[in-house]
This record gives structure tokens, C-alpha cells and sequence, in this order.
């Protein structure tokens, strides 16, 4: 869906590390609202590429913009994350002590050490995200769970439903199905293409079956630079797809 034209513009981005080209002019464009794909052999820059997005590796040269023109490279990590930019990495940074509600109320926080006074303060709109969330991750039952007690899956959806208290106009998410089995692979693919629309999503993953079942559009990024893009079925038969595939 390309109604609302694009919320975020990585624009001939390079990064050198040592002299090793990880990103080499990339271009991206990433439409409000849509579910984007990207995949691409070890090394192709994809890691890097969520690093630039979010601040954490600062470019050589080139341009991240989101939104209505935010220049995020005058953005710190920190203003990036909290202004609409969440990120998953594939290890949960959720609070296994506590219960699934309260690892939802505790990311409504920006300083996690007022959480206890938070709690105590959030307001009826806060509490009706929350449960919100967790309906939409599918941890409604788990509520009062320790997440501790969470199978590998369910950890992964309440840090997805953590990052969604924020509200985020784009959610970056690496390698979400790894380690998970076909019903939690299957789980994942409804969370994030409901979540769509809504939000802007950009999986990085190498599981293409999984790819293919939720993806609408794929870029394959290869030596730090869009390789191909297109429908999975479009790029799946470029021949420069294939004989980087081949040569892996
Ligand atoms: P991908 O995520 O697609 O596997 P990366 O973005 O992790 O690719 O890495 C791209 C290239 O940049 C790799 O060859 C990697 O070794 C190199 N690289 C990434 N980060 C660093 C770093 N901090 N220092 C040196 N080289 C790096």
C-alpha cells in the first residue's frame, strides 16, 4: 500500500569500516505503513543498515530522513527510539521477574527506574493500551504469567508488545522466527502483518519461507546495496538474486 508515500529515506548511505565499504550507496525507502522484507547473504550489510536507521552507527556520507523531513542523523539513539523508531533485536530484553503486565506498564516508562511510581500513576488511555497490546500479541491469558515462564515465542511477542507501548511509527525487527516452532513461526507472520498498516515494519530474516508468507514487498541487499526489490517472486527469479543465493 503506497497511498502514503514513504515515512523513511536512507538516502546513498555508506559506512566504512577499515576501509571495508558495509554499506555502499545504499537507498531505501520504506512506505508508511507497509511490511518490508529484507533479506540478503551474511555480511550483505542488513545489521549495519538497522544500525544507521537507529543511530547507533553514524554514516561516512548520505542521508536518513523520517517522517516529514527528521534529519535522524542529528537525532541521538536515544531521541531516535523514543521519537518513533522501535527496535527488536533477537535476543528479549524483557524483565523475567516480573509478570507480562507489568513488563507492558514498565515500557510505558522512559526512565525504568520511576516505573514503581508509574505504575501506581498510569491513567485509564495507558491501561487501556496495555490491554490493547495484549490482545494483539496474543498474551492475554499470560497476563499475570511471570515472563520468566514464557515459552521462547511468547518472549519474543511481549518484547514486540513492549516496543508497541511506545507507539512506534516504524518497528525494525531482526530475525524474529528464529528458534521458534511452526506454530509460533505462524503466530509471528499474523502479529506482524497486523501490524501493518498501523505501523511501518521492516523484518531483516533469513528464514524464507517465512519471508514469503508475509512479505508484499522484498529488498535483497548484497555487498552494502539494494541487489533487487521487488515482489518475492520477482526476486526470487532475478538472475543476480540467484547467483548470490548460489554462490553463498
Ligand atoms: P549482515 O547483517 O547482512 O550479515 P553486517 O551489516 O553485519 O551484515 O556486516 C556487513 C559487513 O561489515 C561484514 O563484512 C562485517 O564483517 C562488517 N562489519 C560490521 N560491523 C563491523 C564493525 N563494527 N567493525 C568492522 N567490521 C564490521
Amino acid at each position: 500500500d503506497t497511498r502514503h508515500g514513504p515515512i523513511l529515506y536512507v538516502e546513498d548511505v555508506s559506512v566504512s569500516f577499515d576501509g571495508f565499504k558495509a554499506l555502499n550507496n545504499l537507498n531505501l525507502y520504506i512506505d508508511d505503513g507497509e511490511l518490508r522484507c529484507i533479506i540478503g547473504p551474511n555480511g550483505a550489510g542488513k545489521t549495519t543498515m538497522m544500525d544507521v536507521i537507529t543511530g547507533k552507527t553514524r554514516p561516512d556520507t548520505g542521508s536518513v530522513y523520517f517522517g516529514q523531513r527528521i534529519d535522524l542523523l542529528k537525532l541521538s539513539e536515544h531521541q531516535i527510539a523514543r521519537g518513533g523508531i522501535g527496535r527488536k533485536f533477537q535476543k528479549p530484553t524483557i524483565f523475567e521477574a516480573l509478570s507480562v503486565y507489568e513488563n507492558l506498564e514498565l515500557a510505558t516508562a522512559a526512565d525504568k527506574r520511576v516505573w514503581y511510581t508509574l505504575t501506581r500513576q498510569l491513567n485509564g488511555e495507558q491501561r487501556d493500551r496495555i490491554n490493547e497490546v495484549l490482545i494483539q500479541i496474543g498474551l492475554v491469558d499470560k497476563r499475570h504469567s511471570n515472563a520468566g515462564e514464557l515459552s521462547h515465542g511468547q518472549k519474543q511477542w511481549l518484547e514486540i508488545g513492549m516496543l508497541l507501548m511506545q507507539n512506534p511509527r516504524v518497528l525494525l525487527v531482526d530475525e524474529p522466527v528464529a528458534g521458534m516452532t511452526g506454530e509460533e513461526v505462524e503466530h509471528t507472520a499474523n502479529l506482524l502483518t497486523s501490524l501493518a498498516g498501523k505501523h511501518s515494519v521492516i523484518v531483516v530474516e533469513h528464514d524464507m519461507a517465512f519471508v514469503r508468507s508475509i512479505a508484499r514487498k522484498v529488498t535483497v541487499l548484497h555487498q552494502g546495496s539494494v541487489l533487487a526489490e521487488g515482489t518475492m517472486d520477482q526476486v526470487q527469479n532475478d538472475p543476480r538474486v540467484i547467483e548470490v543465493y548460489l554462490g553463498e
